[in-house]
């Protein structure tokens, strides 16, 4: 039950004074003099994109999340592009994915060619729920993509078991989950390939960029060509046939990381491990204030794994509440909260409901949930001060609707 003093709180949607007297935002990128140093030792030396920097993040990265192999692209969108393609996904093939993630991870499959299935998700986790994909696999069926949502590793084990009864090849989205760990192993070292984004919400930031790890050479080789024009990069070819020689062997895009963005990437790397400390401090620290909080659902974690927060996503207990999921967030935005929805569920958008003639309740946990969720702020450079903000923010405004 609300107290009444929190009751006559008034709300600053309706004239109140706000929480905060400035946005925090749901998420930002913490850049110190270091990697500013990084980035403008690039700038005066020999080389802006493909230099020495690519190999060097390439070969870091790869050993942080403890793969034998990372290959740099230009976005995450642009790794999603190229896993899909060293998967092998053509026209006339299906891959099984979530529809509760960004619109990319079901995006790539369309490049190319191929065609995106959903499978409804866990309703604890919001991840691909495996017994969801069983039922799906069909003679096209060529790939599955889970996506670690929020920071929530999949049930990996589970459909890596699906994949390997039907060989099928296991693409992570693993866009929120730099630095998780799966029965205590790295995300990144699992799937057949995992694919990581360095926008500058995420864990690490190039500006734009993105990641495909794998154990894999041939898929390696595929990714470095794909991202290349489909250009063969056998140096030793090269020596014997003459330097000017190269051959395009496949239809390949421009998809390379420069190396100013590597370097940054260098950088922000050795801070992954303070930034993922802190962002486990915030969830805990919010999960505690939240778990009395009549009228809101804290994120769930299983036993085996340890997320890597890229969001913190609340459920409302819309039955207890006198608001909507859209009341409640103009609500916290004029507290100046700067709370997000992720996501609207990916086969609810015009241009797949358009396409695929989606009508709306074809995936009812992930439509559930999104009538229900709320991202608040969480980035490593929150203070202490901002963590409270959100909690007086979200305690006034819940006390306030609660019926
Ligand atoms: C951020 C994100 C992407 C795309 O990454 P970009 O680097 O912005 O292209 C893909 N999938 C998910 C789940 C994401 O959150």
């Amino acid at each position: 039950m609300p107290t009444i003093s929190s009751k006559q709180e008034l709300l600053a949607v309706y004239g109140g004074t706000p929480v905060r007297k400035t946005l925090l935002p749901y998420g930002r990128q913490s850049i110190g003099e270091d990697d500013i140093q990084a980035v403008v030792d690039v700038l005066r030396s020999d080389w802006l994109t493909t230099g020495p920097k690519v190999g060097e993040f390439e070969e870091a990265f790869a050993a942080w999340v403890g793969a034998k192999y990372a290959v740099s692209f230009s976005s995450g969108t642009a790794a999603l592009h190229g896993a899909a393609f060293a998967a092998g996904l053509e026209p006339g093939d299906e891959a099984i994915t979530t529809p509760m993630t960004f619109a990319a991870t079901a995006n790539c499959v369309l490049y190319q060619g191929a065609t995106p299935v959903f499978a409804d998700v866990s309703a604890d986790t919001l991840n691909l729920d495996p017994e969801q994909v069983a039922p799906r696999i069909t003679s096209r069926t060529r790939a599955i993509l889970p996506v670690d949502y929020a920071g929530h590793p999949a049930e990996l084990d589970a459909i890596l078991d699906v994949a390997a009864r039907h060989g099928l090849v296991v693409i992570e989205d693993a866009s929120h989950a730099l630095g998780a760990e799966y029965r205590q192993r790295r995300v990144g070292s699992i799937a057949h390939m995992t694919v990581f984004s360095f926008h500058p919400v995420k864990h690490l930031a190039t500006g734009e960029g993105g990641m495909v790890t794998t154990d894999r050479a041939d898929y390696a080789e595929s990714l470095r060509r794909f991202r290349n024009h489909g250009i063969s990069s056998d140096a030793r070819q090269r020596q014997a046939d003459g330097q000017w020689h190269y051959e395009m062997v496949l239809l390949g895009f421009n998809y390379r990381l420069t190396d100013i963005a590597c370097a940054l990437g260098v950088s922000q790397l050795k801070k992954l491990e303070a930034n993922l400390l802190r962002r486990r401090e915030i969830a805990a620290r919010y999960s505690m204030e939240f778990s009395g909080l009549e009228g809101v659902m804290p994120p769930a974690v299983r036993a085996d794994v340890n997320p890597a927060w890229h969001l913190y996503p609340i459920r409302l207990n819309l039955e207890k509440l006198t608001a909507d999921r859209r009341q409640v967030f103009r609500a916290l935005r004029a507290e100046n909260i700067g709370v997000n929805v992720h996501y609207i569920p990916v086969h609810r958008h015009p241009y797949y409901r358009d396409r695929f003639g989606y009508l709306g309740g074809e995936y009812p946990i992930a439509e559930d949930a999104y009538e229900r969720l709320i991202s608040l702020p969480m980035f490593h450079g929150m203070s202490d001060e901002d963590i409270a903000d959100v909690v007086r923010a979200l305690q006034k405004v819940i006390h306030h609707f609660a019926k």
